[in-house]
């Protein structure tokens, strides 16, 4: 598995098989390591990150009215435990080509404060073609919209990379127009992270969720563009 393009076809391939939706190639080299990874010296040493995706389910998705649901909580925990392991098999098919494979946790706040895991999954995925960041703050995909999840493993194998999507939300607006907290905003810059958080909290406090979650404006999202 030296060749680039095969490497890729087959762990594409694999990937698939394992339950994922979404799967490519970003250049980690042309990214701002400072600002999506934490801390960036420990992720030295890994020129490509390989982002898959796993579309959520649309059923589940169209429960959720004005809050988040039960069902929509639990499958959003087994999506992250599908995304980690399919995360472990593609790091151990890589290292048994004896190249190195760092996954990355497809949700694991290591800074609290800020809301930041090890990596930001959605810069990594709009980097390897996968989608834009939508004016919900999240990434967009074109077949699923915002219905994904994301999970991204770092290595040294060679493999080709996809360019990034020149692509943005356009004229669409559908998900400022049900956030219950008013974050989302005409620019993607000007997104309310304080409003937005402050929503998740307290559907975690009334609900009695043990995670941050929504989904309104995910559930909203259908892509395209
Ligand atoms: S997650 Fe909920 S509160 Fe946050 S922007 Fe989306 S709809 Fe609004
Ligand atoms: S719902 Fe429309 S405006 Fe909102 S993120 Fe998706 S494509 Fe962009």
């Amino acid at each position: 598995m030296s060749n680039p393009k095969e490497n890729v076809d087959s762990l594409r391939n694999v990937c698939f098989q394992w339950g994922a939706s979404l799967f490519g190639v970003a250049d980690l080299n042309r990214l701002n390591r400072e600002t999506i990874l934490i801390p960036p010296e420990t992720f030295r040493g890994f020129p490509f990150a390989i982002s898959i995706g796993y579309h959520l389910s649309d059923s589940i998705l169209e429960g959720i009215e004005d809050a988040p649901t039960p069902l929509y909580f639990h499958h959003y925990q087994r999506v992250n435990i599908l995304l980690d392991t399919i995360g472990l098999l593609l790091s151990s098919a890589i290292q048994g080509k004896r190249s190195q494979a760092l996954p990355i946790a497809a949700s694991q706040i290591i800074d609290w404060k800020n809301q930041r895991g090890h990596l930001s999954h959605k810069h990594v995925a709009r980097a390897a073609g996968l989608g834009w960041i939508g004016r919900n703050n999240l990434l967009v995909t074109e077949p699923f919209g915002s219905r994904i999840r994301l999970v991204t493993i770092l290595t040294d194998l060679p493999l080709e990379v996809d360019s990034p999507m020149e692509k943005d939300c356009g004229t669409c607006r559908v998900c400022m127009k049900v956030c219950p907290a008013g974050a989302i905003q005409e620019r993607q810059e000007d997104f309310d992270h304080l409003r937005c958080y402050e929503q998740l909290r307290a559907f975690s406090k009334t609900l009695h969720l043990s995670h941050n979650i929504c989904g309104i404006c995910v559930k909203a999202c259908r892509g395209k563009g």
